[in-house]
């Protein structure tokens, strides 16, 4: 394949094209000297694993407010950090976020080490935040391959084996592309441009600055590229969830195992989640069901859930579980799946 990626006419267009984010520094800023903060940076590296620009921004935000330094971060508690990032779900990020701000400030004296193979033995950074924190950061030519440069590259080069088995050859195009010059800036140029012109659905090829030297434009195979393999139909589980309230307004919360799914996080008392589950009450009452089901998607199944409610009084001795006051929990803090069963208890 004989493309030719022109980098300083990518480069020309983030100037004037890059995307505002509270994480980033404008390409101005860059040029004059101003470093982005790389706690900025792997802190929006980690929340966008699985996450949208769009959501991540408000979570950014408020994480930066309340924890403005690595410092301060790494003095917070478990909870406290889990509650933060209650709703952006895969919670073993905001438990490996914390281990990882513990370790710069206990190893690293409070500042992230800039090279790639150090970076990745922090907890929670693989190779894909390893190298955006080192390339956007720390302005090293580290590759970086998200699915919006994983689509550019596919596309000018008009790849036609599937994602994600062509990810080796994208890779291996995408190290041979990075400059030597500007390499963070030109990472997030392939980023905003994957993101803003090179869409998914109708890439606006007249508008790129690629276009020239893009061979799925040349062929017309733009709209169907990048192939990608069948996904399979994720199976649906079923399971039952409880949520007691006692005569002094206290709810019943369970600390979900520290492995699996949600490990470590507080919930309302649930059964397993099977095809066929069990009710495994934590007390014995009169229970009320609800007929609105919840439902929540996980990576691998959805999950359907029967929701159930009982009122006790102050001598309820629980099977399983703890009871705690409003003000000693907060349910905005809760994960989605239990958010959701409790908007849905409130509004019955
Ligand atoms: Fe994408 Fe079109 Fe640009 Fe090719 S010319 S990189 S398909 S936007």
């Amino acid at each position: 394949m004989n493309v030719k990626v022109n980098a300083p006419l990518l480069l020309n267009w983030y100037d004037t094209n890059a995307r505002e984010m509270p994480w980033r520094i404008s390409p101005s800023d860059r040029i004059a000297g101003v470093t982005p903060d790389p706690y900025h940076v792997w802190l929006s590296e980690i929340m966008l694993q699985q996450t949208t620009v769009a959501t991540v921004k408000s979570y950014f935000n408020k994480f930066i407010s309340k924890w403005p330094t690595l410092e301060k971060l790494a003095q917070a508690d478990e909870g406290e950090v889990t509650g933060a990032w209650a709703g952006l779900g895969y919670y073993a990020r905001a438990r490996n976020l914390l281990k990882c701000a513990k370790i710069v400030s206990s190893d690293y004296g409070g500042k992230f080490p800039s090279d790639y193979k150090t970076l990745l033995k922090l907890p929670g950074v693989g190779p894909y935040t390893a190298g955006a924190i080192a390339s956007i950061a720390f302005d090293k030519k580290e590759v970086v391959v998200d699915g919006n440069v994983e689509r550019v590259i596919s596309r000018l080069f008009d790849i036609k084996i599937p994602l994600p088995e062509s990810k080796k050859e994208i890779t291996k195009i995408a190290t041979n592309l990075t400059p030597s010059v500007r390499p963070g800036d030109y990472a997030q140029a392939v980023m905003d441009l994957g993101a803003t012109v090179c869409t998914p659905i109708a890439p606006k090829c007249l508008v790129c600055p690629l276009q020239q030297n893009c061979l799925s434009n040349k062929n017309g195979s733009q709209n169907l590229v990048p192939y990608k393999r069948k996904k399979e139909k994720k199976p649906t589980r079923y399971g039952y969830m409880y949520i007691v309230k006692r005569t002094d307004d206290a709810y019943l919360l369970e600390r979900r195992p520290d492995k699996g799914l949600l490990a470590g996080m507080l919930g309302w008392p649930t059964s397993e989640w099977s095809q066929n589950p069990d009710e495994s009450p934590p007390i014995v009452s009169e229970w009320k069901t609800y007929r609105t089901k919840i439902r929540h998607t996980f990576t691998h199944f959805h999950l359907e859930i029967t929701l159930k409610t009982a009122f006790v009084n102050l001598n309820c001795k629980p099977k399983k579980g703890f009871f705690a006051l409003v003000g000693e929990f907060n349910s905005n803090e809760l994960p989605t799946v239990f958010k959701k069963a409790f908007d849905v208890h409130q509004e019955a």
